[in-house]
């Protein structure tokens, strides 16, 4: 039931706070070449607006169901942007102990911090036991034992749900992000959660109280959740027959953002077919949604270095690079780039990608790394552009600025809240001290 490309959604939605006044870019009600006076380039831009309408799109179209929405801070980790969804109401779902000590530092409710990740340490489970969080999305039987014997030791109980693989997964999925297939390394199998529970579903320092599954990331439809819903729910309800006090189902994240418009289902679309499935079962809801809140919240913006032409292609050099945003050069990922500020007359380019910029050229969008592969994009038609332009990365909030690296010492860009009409600087830029600080201390 997936969409095939370019064909619309069911519905139209809001897509961001990003549009073009008289040629000109704004983020809200601020200019981003203004932005780019104040802070310099390379430096990404955040539309609180646009996050918080993503954040409350999700909870309207599943409050039926009244879930407890768990943004993964590993798509968008900036404090200052955890703190704003805080303030709306909520959770998080994190996958280290550095982002258990992010949410941490603003303070959000524990109660609402769920934690997954296979390979967790003991000091990290140390540290979340401490936190008193919400959840521990356990993905094998030792690590089970291992966070039993800690919270014993610790003095303290924690709350489990069993990560299963309920292997479905969306054949539009990349194949390094899916991960509720069978054969990746998420979770236990399916047909293993009842022998899990069998051997640990009366411990007495941690108790399992749930079923997590995460599918993957982006998932195109909402059949395979039904999917993996339809094949969980006779699970807890053989499991609960079997007293077991099964209340918490946790659906993982995995919606799809626009990364060109109306590309990607709303969250009605998901909703509408879900939300029946778990209306009467008494159990308690956890959503954790990254890409879909954050991905179109976020723009790159970038500097034209140079323009050169070489065998026959003609490549625009920019000031960020794969090592700012490297999704496409890591999946492919095909992220919309404009101009800041369109030639005189130009219509505003409609977030397709068969958008042709009158009198444009065919270009390769490419950064400064010492890579062949090291572009943000190839292959589009866009306005010319001139040493000095500045050109905007769209839907780059999500697995944005968490994935940049220091690759040839470079160091990471700036982000930038905006509100309204006012803009903050929520991360300076690194300097070549940050990057030498480590080296120079030992
Ligand atoms: C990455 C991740 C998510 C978020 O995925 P999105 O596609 O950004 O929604 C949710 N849950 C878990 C366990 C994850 O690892």
């Amino acid at each position: 039931m997936g969409l095939a490309a370019g064909e619309p959604a069911g519905r139209e939605r809001m897509m961001d706070h990003f549009e073009y006044r008289s040629g000109e870019l704004f983020c809200e009600q601020v200019a981003v070449a203004e932005i780019a006076s104040a802070v310099g380039t390379p430096v990404y831009v955040y539309s609180a607006a646009t996050l918080l309408h993503h954040y409350r799109a999700i909870g309207e179209a599943f409050r039926e169901l009244r879930p407890t929405i768990c943004f993964s801070v590993k798509s968008l980790s900036n404090i200052h942007i955890l703190k704003l969804l805080a303030s709306a109401g909520s959770g998080f779902d994190v996958v280290s102990g550095g982002e258990l000590e992010r949410v941490r530092a603003i303070g959000a409710d524990a109660s609402k911090v769920v934690f997954a990740g296979v390979a967790k340490t003991d000091r990290e489970i140390l540290d979340a036991l401490a936190a008193d969080i919400g959840c521990f999305n356990v993905e094998s039987e030792e690590e089970f034992i291992n966070l039993s014997r800690l919270a014993e030791s610790a003095g303290r109980k924690a709350t489990v749900a069993l990560r299963i693989n309920p292997d479905v997964y969306d054949p539009q999925t990349h194949r390094y992000t899916a991960t509720g297939k069978k054969a990746t390394k998420f979770g236990v199998d399916i047909d293993q959660a009842e022998a899990f529970f069998d051997r640990f579903g009366h411990d007495a320092h941690a108790h399992l109280e749930g079923i997590h599954f995460h599918l993957g990331s982006p998932i195109y439809s909402a059949e395979p959740y039904v999917q993996a819903i339809t094949k969980t729910l006779p699970v807890i309800q053989r499991l609960r027959e079997r007293e077991f006090p099964l209340r918490l189902l946790n659906i993982g994240g995995g919606f799809a953002a626009d990364y060109e418009r109306g590309r990607s289902p709303a969250a009605a679309d998901y909703a509408e077919p879900i939300v029946p499935l778990l209306r009467d079962t008494g159990l308690s809801i956890t959503l954790e949604p990254g890409r879909f809140i954050a991905c179109n919240a976020g723009l790159l913006l970038t500097s034209v270095q140079y323009v050169k032409q070489s065998g026959g292609r003609k490549f625009v050099i920019v000031d960020a690079a794969m090592t700012d945003l490297i999704r496409p050069v890591l999946y492919g990922a095909q992220h919309l780039i404009y101009p800041a500020r369109l030639p005189a007359g130009a219509e505003p380019p409609q977030r397709r990608p068969d958008y042709a910029a009158p009198e444009g050229e065919t270009v390769d969008i490419v950064g400064g790394v010492c890579e062949t592969s090291d572009f943000l994009a190839t292959d589009r038609v866009l306005p010319k552009l001139a040493r000095g332009d500045l050109a905007a990365v769209f839907s780059a909030g999500a697995y944005g600025f968490v994935m940049a690296s220091q690759y040839n010492s470079r160091p990471r860009a700036a982000e930038v809240l905006v509100e309204g009409d006012r803009f903050r600087l929520i991360r300076r830029r690194e300097t070549h001290d940050d990057l030498l600080a480590p080296e120079h201390e030992v």
